[in-house]
Formats: C-alpha cells, sequence, structure tokens
C-alpha cells in the first residue's frame, strides 16, 4: 500500500558513537556493530551476496504479476502457492496460513454527473484504457473501488475539498462552506485516503470522490504511461479507505486474530459504522478523465492558493453548477486470506525470531506494489537456502512471511501478529520491505535504534550504479559534497521515521518490534492501477531487475546479520537522543501555542535517564564483553518498554508511545504522538497526562537497559 511520497523525514538524525571506530562507505568493514570478529561472518555473507539473481528475479516478478491477484481471489490463492513452492526448495518449514477476515469486494460502481440544466456532464467510471498496454483487457481486472467504503445510492452538490487535509477543511468551513449533504471531490495526495474520507464524513458529507490530480502524479511530473512512468489520463488509484489511524488488521477484530476457527460470536456484527472506527460513507476513486468534467462545471468562489491542480481551466470550490449521483454497491464477506510463512530453525537461540515480510496481495497485477518486494524476498530466500545446502544454519530463528490483504488494511500481517504475541516479545527485528523497486533511488526508514544497522548493511552491498548501496544512498544526501572523512553527526544518510501504510506496523506499534522498511524508488505514477504491471514495471523502473537483486541482497543481509550477531546490534544512543529532540520540539510548539504551563521537566530528565543508561550500554556493545545473554535481553526488551499497556488516548490498539500513523496524516509518523496530538488539539489536561505516559516507559526503557549491564 505504502506510497513513499508521503513519508516524512526524520527532523533530527545524528550519527550514533558507533560510526565513529571508522569511516563510512570505505568497502567491506572490518569491525560491524553486533559481532566480535567480524571475519566468520563476512564469509558467510560473501557467499549470500552471490546467489540473489537479477535474471531469477525478473521471473518470479512475471509469474507472480501474470493475472490480477486481489486478496481472497483464486488468483491469491496461486501466487500463495507459488511462494511456499520457492520457501520450501529452499529449505524453509513452509506453511500456508489462512485467516477469515470482513472485505469488501464491488459489484457495482457509477459516477454520474449533470449540470445546472439537468444535462449530462459525464457518466462513470470511464475504463483504464492506454494505448498499448498488455494488462489492461483482462477481464480480471476488478472495477476501482475502495476498500472499506460503503454502500449506498446518493445524490448531491459538490465541494473541491483540496487534499482533504484538516487545514482544508477548516479553509472550507472559514469561508462558510457547509458540506452537509454533499459529495466531497478531494484529490490523492499528501495524506492517507482514509483520513480524507474520515474528515469528510465528520462534516457531514454523504459521498467523497477521490481522483488524481496530474499536478501530482500525471503529466505536470513528466510523460505519462506509456510514454513515460506517470499516470495516464484514466489511470485510478483504488486503495483501502479504512480508519487505519485508529486500528488495522480486520475490521471486525481489532486485537483478536481472526482464525478460521474464531466463532462469529466473537467477532464484531455490526459492520457499518463500528462506533466510528471504520467509513460509513460512499467513496469512490476516479481519473482525472472522469473528474475533469465535474471540476470545470464547478461554481462558487475561486479556489484559495495551492488549491489549484493541474487541469487546463480555473477550479472553484462549489457548491453550484454540478450535482453528482453516486452508487456504490458493495459486497462485504468474511473471506479468507492465506499468509505464507517459511522458517530456518535457529540452532543457538531458537525463541528469538528475526522476521522479514512483504505482502503478496495487488489490487490489480501490482508488479512494484508489491510484487516487487515478493520478487525481491524470494530471491533473498534463494540466498539462504544455498547457504543451508552447505551446512550453515542461523543462530537465531528467521521467518519469511508473505502476507496477504494488505492493500485492505494491513490485515494478514495484524492477524498473525495478533496471534503470535507470546512469540513476539522473544522476536528480535522485523524487516519489511513493501514496493522494493519503483526506480534506482535505495531509501529506507527504521526505529533510530536500527538506522546505523540499515546503513552498515548498505556498506556491504554493491549497488547497480556502481560502488556500494550506501555509498550511492549517500549521493543523493544533501550534505554529499562533504568528503566522508569530513562526516560530522548529522551529515550522514537521513532514514525516515516509522509511520504506517505497510505491514510493519502490527509489529512495531502493536507489538513492539523493532523494524525497518527498504525500497529503491523513483517516478511512479500508476500506483494502484491497472498500470502497474510488469510491462510499466520493465520499461520505466527496472528493466534488467538489478534493483529487484539489490534489495534481495539488503534485505538478506539483514535477516542474516541479525539472525547470527553475537550482539544485538541496537543502537539506543541515538533513540535517546532522538527522543530528546522531540521532548524539545513538542515543548516549544507548546509555548507557542501559549500551553507553556505544561510541565515537561519529568520527561526531559527521564530522557536524559535513558540516554545515559543507552551510552553506558553501547560501550558494552562495542566491546562486546560483560555477560552477553544480559545483555542481549536487555537490548531485545527495550522497543518494547516504549510500549503503554492501554495505548494512545481513543485508539488502544496502538500501544508505541514514541511512534504511531498520525491520526490526521495516516501514513506519516507523528513522534511522541499522545503528547503531540494532545497539544494540537490544544487539551492541556490530556498533554499533562500523555506527558507523566512518557515519562513512565522512558524510565521503564532505561531500567530495561540498565540490566543489560
Ligand atoms: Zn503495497
Amino acid at each position: 500500500m505504502k506510497f513513499n511520497t508521503f513519508r516524512v523525514l526524520a527532523l533530527m538524525v545524528f550519527t550514533s558513537p558507533c560510526i565513529l571506530l571508522r569511516s563510512p562507505g570505505q568497502g567491506a568493514p572490518q569491525s560491524v556493530l553486533g559481532f566480535r570478529n567480524f571475519s566468520a561472518q563476512a564469509k558467510i555473507e560473501e557467499k549470500f551476496l552471490a546467489v540473489p539473481d537479477a535474471k531469477l528475479a525478473g521471473e518470479h516478478l512475471k509469474i507472480l504479476t501474470a493475472e490480477p491477484h486481489m486478496a481472497a481471489t483464486p488468483e491469491d490463492r496461486s501466487t500463495a502457492e507459488y511462494v511456499a513452492q520457492k520457501f520450501r526448495a529452499a529449505g524453509l518449514d513452509t506453511e500456508i496460513i489462512p485467516y477469515r477476515v470482513l472485505l469488501n469486494q464491488p459489484k457495482a460502481i457509477r459516477v454520474e454527473a449533470y449540470d445546472a440544466n439537468g444535462v449530462r456532464l459525464m457518466s462513470g467510471p470511464t475504463p483504464e484504457h492506454v494505448g498499448n498496454d498488455a494488462g489492461q483487457d483482462n477481464p480480471r481486472v476488478v472495477m476501482p473501488f475502495n476498500g472499506s467504503s460503503g454502500s449506498g445510492d446518493v445524490t448531491g452538490e459538490v465541494v473541491y475539498a483540496n487534499y482533504g487535509r484538516l487545514e482544508d477543511f477548516n479553509r472550507l468551513a472559514a469561508q462558510h462552506v457547509d458540506l452537509h449533504g454533499k459529495i466531497a471531490l478531494i484529490r490523492y495526495g499528501v495524506n492517507f485516503r482514509g483520513v480524507k474520507v474520515y474528515l469528510a464524513e465528520q462534516r457531514g458529507a454523504v459521498g467523497v470522490l477521490l481522483y488524481s490530480d496530474p499536478q501530482d502524479d500525471g503529466y505536470f511530473k513528466g510523460d505519462v504511461y506509456p510514454i513515460g512512468p506517470w499516470r495516464p489520463e484514466t489511470g485510478i488509484q483504488r486503495g483501502s479507505v479504512q480508519f487505519l489511524f485508529r486500528y488495522p488488521g480486520d475490521p471486525e477484530t481489532p486485537g483478536v486474530s481472526s482464525t478460521l476457527n474464531l466463532p462469529d460470536s466473537a467477532r464484531i456484527n455490526d459492520y457499518v459504522g463500528l462506533d466510528g472506527d471504520q467509513p460509513s460513507i460512499i467513496s469512490i476513486p476516479i481519473s482525472y478523465h472522469d473528474a475533469a468534467p465535474i471540476l470545470h462545471a464547478l461554481k462558487g468562489a475561486t479556489v484559495p492558493s495551492g488549491w489549484q491542480g493541474g487541469l487546463p481551466f480555473s477550479y472553484h470550490i462549489g457548491p453550484g453548477g454540478v450535482r453528482v449521483h453516486l452508487v456504490s454497491e458493495q459486497d462485504y464477506q468474511r473471506r479468507v486470506i492465506w499468509d505464507v510463512i517459511g522458517t530456518l530453525k535457529g540452532s543457538e537461540y531458537p525463541d528469538e525470531w528475526v522476521v522479514a515480510g512483504n505482502h503478496r496481495d495487488a489490487w490489480v497485477y501490482g508488479a512494484a506494489d508489491p510484487s516487487s518486494g515478493t520478487a525481491a524476498m524470494l530471491e533473498a530466500v534463494h540466498g539462504v537456502g544455498a547457504l543451508l545446502k552447505q551446512g550453515w544454519r542461523p543462530k537465531r530463528t528467521i521467518l519469511f512471511c508473505s502476507w496477504d490483504a494488505e492493500e485492505e488494511g494491513l490485515i494478514g500481517s495484524t492477524e498473525w501478529v495478533e496471534q503470535h504475541s507470546s512469540e513476539l516479545e522473544r522476536t528480535v527485528a522485523y524487516f519489511n520491505v513493501d514496493v522494493a523497486v519503483a526506480g534506482s533511488d535505495f531509501g529506507a526508514s527504521a526505529v533510530p535504534s536500527l538506522k546505523e544497522f540499515v546503513r552498515d548493511v548498505t556498506r556491504s552491498v554493491p549497488s547497480p550504479l556502481g560502488g556500494t548501496v550506501y555509498q550511492q544512498w549517500r549521493l543523493r544526501q544533501p550534505t554529499s559534497n562533504k568528503p566522508l572523512s569530513n562526516l560530522i553527526p548529522g551529515d550522514d544518510v537521513r532514514m525516515g521515521d516509522m509511520g504506517s501504510g505497510s505491514d510493519f506496523t502490527p509489529f512495531l506499534q502493536h507489538a513492539g518490534v523493532p523494524s525497518t522498511d527498504i525500497s529503491s524508488g523513483g517516478p511512479y505514477g500508476v500506483y494502484h492501477s491497472t498500470f502497474d504491471d510488469y510491462q510499466w514495471y520493465t520499461e520505466n523502473a527496472d528493466p534488467h531487475f538489478v534493483y529487484l537483486q539489490e534489495i534481495a541482497r539488503v534485505l538478506g543481509l539483514e535477516t542474516l546479520r541479525m539472525a547470527d550477531a553475537d550482539v544485538l546490534p541496537f543502537d539506543y544512543a541515538t533513540y535517546a537522543r532522538e527522543i530528546s529532540s522531540y521532548v524539545n520540539r513538542a515543548k516549544r510548539n507548546a509555548a507557542e501555542l501559549g500551553m507553556s504551563s505544561l510541565d515537561f521537566e519529568p520527561a526531559e530528565k527521564a530522557a536524559a535517564r535513558f540516554s545515559s543508561a543507552a551510552l553506558k550500554v553501547n560501550t558494552l556493545e562495542l566491546s562486546a564483553s560483560g555477560n552477553l545473554l544480559k545483555l542481549n535481553t536487555a537490548l531485545r526488551n527495550t522497543e518494547a518498554a516504549f510500549l503503554w499497556p492501554n495505548g494512545l488516548p481513543n485508539r488502544p490498539w496502538y500501544r508505541h508511545i514514541i511512534y504511531a500513523p498520525g491520526e490526521l496524516t495516516g501514513y506519516s509518523a507523528v513522534d511522541i504522538p499522545g503528547v503531540n496530538e494532545a497539544i494540537d488539539a490544544r487539551n492541556s489536561g490530556l498533554a499533562a497526562a500523555q506527558l507523566t505516559v512518557l515519562t513512565t516507559v522512558l524510565d521503564r526503557a532505561a531500567q530495561t537497559l540498565s540490566a543489560g549491564e
């Protein structure tokens, strides 16, 4: 599901002291955090790196994208069997695990617009079609729809709400534009589509039309498909409008796993509404081909600055000039989905899991999203299988996971995480890929404790552009003109924080498992459309599949290195610095909003205590001295110490006190969300209570970490 553009980079990223041991980017490192003597591990990694194959990855991609494979369809089942077969061939103990979850599939979608005289302006949805695309005429392509949309038949006047952000709706209110009974026309981009629908519903809209404006991913960016990579006139972005910021997964079973034998009585039966935790109004995604006649006819005030998109006429906010009739008939059923889990038992610490995962289901063909991730993961598994055949065994247990129904709301991963809460307490890390490859630009997000680990791994992997992945990554940084030897803290490659929109969310934000997410990005205008297919991929993203090979190697090395480390390579000193910067920023923000009576001192002091615990433990990690078992237990348990059992205000499923998806952004991370969202809402009482929660978890994290000394 994930869309890289929406990621927000951490504002303050410092390098850890560990990096000062050596200059970064100088080829295969001699000393690597986590290993007493890296030379034995370096030999294993060298053997691994030789195996992932670009041509084979391209073959996986071709097979995985041969048919549309939306969750719970027969074609989705076939891809599960293909993945299971490859896992087994590599020597993984493999299971296809079914869950029964509530999913909607569309029976009928209609959009019609009429002018003030009742003359029809358009009737859609217009089929997705371009001059030359091999996949577009397949009858198994699902009609464009939104996962979690309501059903109904509504007619109303139209109001244009720009990106559908809180400030956009506030702007309409300030101009006395009432949304009650109206249909909101909202462009994709900037925030998660479920947030757009949530806010429109709150303001009284009876329906939402979501469209892709050419300014955001169409001809304003460059040539459109099939000439270039950007969205063509009829291209439509499907997608879930689930209220993901409340909880992901099966909408009927928050916190409970939807196994096949979970009785219906244990599921919430009155689907629509669910106390406002799921959308109840209709939402329909359309192309700019279908949006243009509506926008063109719209009267009312001219749009405020920043609201004009890329269509060649002046936009108005409405209402007036045009009425729209929407029909959405959604077939809600409890449907069976299939995760594929391949396990490789660890020789020394079999109870400690290292998990790598990627979703497999796609809205249509899903060449970039997510089949590039699956193809890369299969080649990582191929590499691990080759090591197995040479007699190698990992110290910790490795699991490779192919999740289903991610597109509908991270469902396969969430149900699996909810089923394995006790094993996940001993899980060391989760490594995600989703849109693994849409171009040549490597990027990553990670919890701060794993940022240096990801950099380290990329120093060992060659880039198709020459040098290492790390070196190419660094060339695209704002500070890339500085010589490597002159790097100062803060200059190193930036990594994003963990928001949401992909399968790391249940691991990190519900179960407290340290997580990373990697990808190789590029111009990508066919997101969630029919045109994200093998033809688009090979013509635009990665003609020779060398970036699939790159991601296979990085994902594989993350997994191998974490599974074999003597000392778990977590850097909590960086985590502590980032948390201190979040607290400082929240304090400044509170002061600016006139909430200077809020007492930040206890949280600041707790952050300082966590920092000094982290610095002591970093020293132990670097020397790999002391009691390793005790040290590793402490390192493993520290992330989970950030969980608060009652969760965040109004969203108990989200238990991580440092990171959550923004309640009003959806994809991008909000740091110390309980505190920051209370401040944004000008709620001093709640902000004070959340500062106490933050102080408590920071002290618990400091104690957990200190137990490793
Ligand atoms: Zn995806």
